[in-house]
């Protein structure tokens, strides 16, 4: 053993993660400069779901325009609509628990494609940091997880609650058809979530349930937004997620929703630039170990010890 502690995820970060920061970089400036066009927008209204394709270098935003709404999300790819999904534990092992401007979301294994980049997010994070404590954010991944109609009925003794899983369910259906949806490629284990308040550091079990006072002006403004960068045709679903705007959890029937409103944008002149596919050469798991795990790769195995 080692005297000094190995960070193996900063290890990992450091080859990663900075690759792919200057698609990062002119994404952003472009739509700070007013260079994108609007080409889709919607209003998802409260205890709903909606799937859309987000074309690489299109950006999708999702913005507060009615109240502080909680909203999940997620992305399947096109190309591989039940092999391929911005994967939580990926990205968030590169980058954090917490996305954060730059951070980009990379697909499961064997692909490990950037998918997409958060380009952009209007909310005031040093106000989150004040109130609730250094490493507090409102972007963040827990275990991949999202709010479901199982976890529901087993908190608050209701069958048919609404809940992200199905809301984001019913967009992979709409967009992507029945058998995706059946598959639960991404929506079952790999969920997004913006604009809900939780703070990693300090407790155990984590802190999910902060309340803000439920009013535009406190932590949130009204139009704020997160705003992503696709770097390959991704199917996007996204859940107005039940528990609303996080006011008030003491029953499921009291938490107040709003509707949220998805606008999705392009280059005016030309695409934005995307980051390469990375072309890795692992194959799907399940193919490789039928085939015999050709071209294995591996470490040493130590001798038997006294
Ligand atoms: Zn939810």
């Amino acid at each position: 053993m080692t005297e000094e502690f190995f960070d193996l995820t900063a290890d990992a970060k450091a080859k990663i993660a900075n690759k792919y920061d200057e698609y990062y970089i002119k994404a952003k400036a472009a739509q700070e400069a007013g260079e994108l066009k609007l080409v889709h927008e919607r209003v998802l209204n409260p205890y709903d779901g909606t799937g859309f394709k987000l074309l690489k270098g299109q950006t999708v935003r999702y913005e507060l325009t009615h109240g502080p709404q909680i909203i999940d999300t997620c992305y399947i790819s096109m190309e591989r609509p039940f092999q391929e999904f911005a994967d939580t534990w990926h990205s968030s092992a590169v980058g954090a628990c917490t996305p954060y401007e730059g951070m980009v979301y990379y697909s499961n294994t064997p692909y490990m494609r950037p998918l997409l980049t958060l380009i952009k997010d209007t909310v005031d994070l040093s106000k989150i940091e004040e109130k609730y404590g250094e490493g507090a954010a409102h972007n963040f991944v827990f275990n991949g997880g999202r709010c479901t109609t199982g976890v529901w009925e087993a908190v608050w003794g209701m069958p048919h609650c609404n809940s992200c899983d199905s809301n984001m369910l019913k967009g992979i259906f709409e967009v992507a058809g029945e058998e995706v949806a059946r598959s639960r490629a991404a929506a079952s284990w790999s969920a997004f979530m913006h604009f809900q308040i939780v703070e990693f550091r300090s407790a155990i079990p984590t802190k999910l349930t902060m309340h803000p006072n439920g009013r535009f002006g406190e932590i949130y403004k009204k139009g704020d937004y997160v705003e992503l960068l696709a770097h390959q045709d991704v199917y996007g679903a996204v859940s107005t997620c039940p528990q609303g705007d996080q006011n008030d959890l003491s029953d499921y029937r009291n938490y107040v929703s709003y509707p949220m409103t998805i606008k999705i944008f392009e280059g005016k002149d030309a695409p934005l630039e995307t980051a390469p596919d990375p072309q890795q050469q692992s194959w799907d798991p399940v193919d490789w170990i039928i085939a015999g795990r050709p071209g294995m790769v591996t470490g040493k195995i130590g001798e038997e010890q006294p």
